[in-house]
């Protein structure tokens, strides 16, 4: 059977709402998406992991009827929804849904995982991994692996940001380094980006899926709605299907190709400022040693919050009147220091 998630020089697009709500929604959306063929399968969750208790958690198996009443009129239209638990994934089995995804909620956990591979163990659903709400690339790994080690080969992971101290105005904070980490440790699987749950707010998602395009990334998953100001969930962040096909009419697909020579000098410029950057870094970690000695000697506390803020503050002016981004300069300052107390232990 030919797989659903493989990489090719077109983006894997996934669309669909955030929830399966009524079979109206469903109609709606499923008729936009059959027009557009760059849309590869339509999105939708049936059981909604929700952070507080109260609110909709999903229409349940209901909903998979509605999804198979769609496929008699879409009968080439390809399905898919998050499993949490080992029950979701017979009952999509059970609707021959085409392909399934694990929640950031869930991939965080490794008994979950366990659980989810053994159900998942010999059927045919193309299964795809939300990065674990934590920013660990090793849990996000180990989730793909447990489920290669059942024997599911139609597999990618899928980018959603993570929950950290500060998400920089974003729902979920996209340290794009750690999905390069990720295509770096895992470069066949193809790896997709959730704009939408990253940017949390509608505006944010045609950018956000440029920069993932721009970084490589093998796809995209949006969350679209007939109507996202009456949707049950996330309706900040979903678009409309006209806003759809804006969106998707604008992304720009670069190309490999060859580098041009002048790029080239600029890279080997970047490489030397890189080794540069290194090398202070390791002059001023062996400086913070000698002065972690010192503290000893006196009996002095390594961290001394007055002193920390006034490295803080020296160091937004300085990059401000550099041009460089606060934020940026903020979260630096806090890995270096991180480190340094780390080195004064
Ligand atoms: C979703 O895709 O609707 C969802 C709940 O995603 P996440 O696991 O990324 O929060
Ligand atoms: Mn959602």
């Amino acid at each position: 059977m030919d797989r659903i998630l493989t990489i090719s020089t077109k983006p894997i697009v996934i669309a669909g709402p955030c929830s399966a709500e009524n079979p109206m929604q469903l109609q709606q959306i499923a008729a936009s998406i059959a027009k557009d063929d760059r849309i590869s399968m339509m999105r939708c969750g049936v059981w909604k992991p929700r952070t507080r208790p109260g609110g909709f958690e999903g229409m349940g198996e209901p909903a998979l009827r509605w999804i198979s009443d769609l496929r008699k009129t879409y009968p080439t239209m390809r399905f898919c929804c998050e499993v949490a638990r080992p029950e979701h994934i017979e009952l999509c089995l059970q609707y021959s849904m085409d392909a399934v995804w694990i929640g950031a909620r869930t991939s965080v956990n490794p008994f979950l995982m366990g659980e989810l591979a053994e159900a998942l163990r010999g059927t045919n659903l193309a299964v795809m991994v939300k990065n674990p709400i934590t920013p660990d690339v090793d849990l996000w790994v180990g989730a793909v692996e447990r489920l290669h080690a059942v024997g599911i080969e139609d597999l990618a992971a899928i980018h959603r940001g993570f929950a950290t101290y500060n998400n920089l105005g974003y729902r979920n904070n996209p340290l794009w380094e750690i999905p390069i980490e990720m295509k770096r440790r895992m470069p066949k699987l193809p790896l997709l980006c959730d704009p939408s749950h990253i940017g949390g707010r509608s505006e944010l998602v045609a950018q956000l899926s440029q920069m993932a395009l721009d970084l490589h990334f093998d796809g995209l998953m949006i969350e679209c709605h007939p109507s996202p100001d009456d949707a049950l969930t996330d309706s900040l962040q979903q678009i409309r299907p006209s806003e759809l096909t804006t969106l998707l009419d604008s992304l720009k697909i670069r190309q490999q190709g060859t580098t041009p020579g002048e790029m080239r000098r600029l890279r080997e410029e970047l490489d030397m400022i890189d080794t540069q950057l290194l090398e202070l870094l390791s002059r001023r970690m062996k400086i913070s040693f000698a002065i972690g000695n010192i503290k000893r000697k006196h009996n002095m506390p390594i961290f001394q919050p007055e002193r920390w803020q006034q490295v803080l503050d020296k160091q937004l002016e300085k990059g401000r009147s550099l041009g460089l981004d606060a934020n940026f300069v903020k979260e630096l300052s806090e890995k270096i220091h991180g480190e340094s107390l780390r080195q004064q232990e």
